[in-house]
């Protein structure tokens, strides 16, 4: 099993952020219930610390601001080059005509940020008019102000959007979903390898009183045993799973029962499954302690491709990828785009266009660490690239 080296996000700089500004109100309020919890119950485990730093309601750190963007936390795709959410929206449009253009077709996004990948494809939807009339576009975002920051972004669209919690909850039919930067933000479990078994990596309150992280209980499983026994795992390895992602994937399997569907997931991460903490916090553009100011920082953590495509298998859908994002961009069209762009453009922009559309594909940037798995239902052609040889 290989070692995961301590890959980075690419949009960032390698430095840890220096002191940060004192903790916020609704932090102190986090971390006091967080200490409470543990006082009461015991450690918790990353996951559990994950899910509450993420999406406690009150406090957590998507539920209370809008973090993406030069002026907050993280950049994305979409926000590098308005070329990414113009050339997914076309990936969409060539996989419902493979599906036979069903209609109506929802397309539903997983946690779509500020609205800027859907406002660019839905662009790109002008030049395909019969598309354009028959999508609907359903929004999955449990961020009450990203949902607002969404609303401003899409109001007046040319199709009808709706907001849900789930994907359950996206509207009936033959769908497709595109997830950009969604899944590395679902909470993971740590599990280490200790004295012949795996225990739930946890945090607790350290004899200075700050969190710290221990091994808690042991883990009883089969899998993850041979795992450990047919491969030479050191002592105090670390393996990250996602529940939540499996979750995904059913509810993908559940919806392909009745009706065709195809999905696509982009994100960073790395292609066969591998030990290795790649917990990250992340502000103001910069690496971050994942146990400091709860709810004020962004936790991530890599995408594991090999698991999520297992769970793809494992439910009966059909999986292509994972393709680098740099190939999977260009195959797409992004340099034709691009050119067509700066042909109308002045050179200052086209400047821009140029250096966003870089920074995506070139391997040192985005271009090898983010990838892009599609999923789809039994029967569907391969959609674009992944059908081409
Ligand atoms: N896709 C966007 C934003 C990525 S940030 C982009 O590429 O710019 C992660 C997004 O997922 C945010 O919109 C966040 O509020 C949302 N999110 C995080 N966890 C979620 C969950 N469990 N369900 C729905 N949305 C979630």
């Amino acid at each position: 099993m290989a070692h995961l080296a301590g890959k980075t996000k690419a949009s960032l700089g390698s430095v840890m952020a220096a002191a940060r500004k004192p903790h916020s109100l609704k932090s102190t309020l986090l971390t006091a219930r967080l200490k409470e919890r543990i006082a009461r119950k015991g450690p918790i485990s990353v996951a559990a610390y994950m899910e509450a730093c993420l999406a406690d309601k009150d406090a957590g750190y998507y539920p209370s601001r809008q973090p993406i963007g030069a002026d907050g936390d993280f950049i994305t795709a979409p926000e590098v080059s308005q070329i990414f959410g113009e050339l997914l929206g076309l990936w969409a449009v060539t996989v419902w005509q493979s599906m036979g253009a069903p209609k109506p077709i929802v397309v539903a996004e997983l946690g779509p940020g500020r609205g800027t990948l859907m406002t660019d494809a839905l662009r790109a939807w002008r030049s395909v008019p019969d598309f354009l009339a028959n999508v609907t576009v359903a929004l999955v975002e449990t961020s009450p102000v990203l949902r607002e920051v969404q609303q401003t972004a899409l109001y007046g669209s040319d199709a009808p959007v709706s907001w849900c919690t789930r994907l359950e909850d996206a509207a009936e039919g033959p769908l497709i979903v595109i997830a950009n930067e969604f899944v590395d933000a679902l909470p993971v479990r740590q599990l280490v390898w200790r004295a012949h078994e795996w225990r739930e990596r946890c945090v607790r309150i350290g004899p200075r009183g700050g969190f710290d992280f221990c091994e808690g209980h042991a883990v009883p499983s089969e899998s993850l045993q041979q795992l450990a026994d047919t491969l030479d795992i050191p002592n105090g390895s670390i393996l990250e799973i996602r529940p939540a992602a499996n979750t995904l994937i059913a509810a993908l399997a559940a919806r392909a029962q009745d009706v065709p569907l195809a999905a696509l997931i982009v994100d960073y991460g790395h292609e066969t499954t591998a030990c290795g903490d790649t917990l990250q916090a992340i502000s103001r553009h910069k690496f971050a302690d994942p146990l400091r100011n709860p709810g004020e920082v962004d936790l991530t953590a890599h995408v594991d491709f090999a698991a999520l495509k297992d769970a793809t298998i494992a439910h009966g859908l059909t999986a292509y990828g994972p393709m680098p994002q740099g190939a999977f961009l260009l195959r797409l069209g992004l340099e034709a785009r691009r050119d067509r762009l700066c042909e109308g453009a002045t050179d200052g922009q086209c400047e821009a266009l140029t250096a966003g559309t870089s920074r995506l594909v070139d391997p040192s940037a985005m271009g090898l660490l983010f990838k892009a798995l599609a999923i789809t239902s039994p029967g569907l052609a391969p959609p674009p690239p992944f059908g081409e040889s």
